[in-house]
């Protein structure tokens, strides 16, 4: 499936919204009510943070699969986190 405009700009939204804490995120879902792509991005964001992760030490990088989480595995690095230099 092709990726529109919309979802890139969601993908974007989403990631920058990641790095805000959930009083940061309160405070735009009150600012931009009309925004659907900012509205989404902020309720994908706050579900992403009820569900069990795990974080990457080497790229940050954020997974919810449950074997990433099981075995401490990057799916970005190719790396368990345990043999990282
Ligand atoms: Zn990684």
């Amino acid at each position: 499936m092709k990726k529109t405009d919309r979802d890139w700009m969601l993908e974007e939204t989403i990631r920058a919204y990641r790095g805000l804490d959930d009083d940061a995120l309160g405070v735009l879902k009150a600012h931009w009510p009309a925004d659907r792509v900012r509205q989404e991005a902020i309720a994908t964001v706050l579900a992403e943070r009820d569900r069990p992760s795990i974080t990457c030490p080497a790229c940050r990088m954020v997974s919810y699969n449950p074997n990433d989480i099981r075995e401490r595995y990057c799916g970005h690095c190719h790396q368990f986190h345990n043999e990282m230099p």
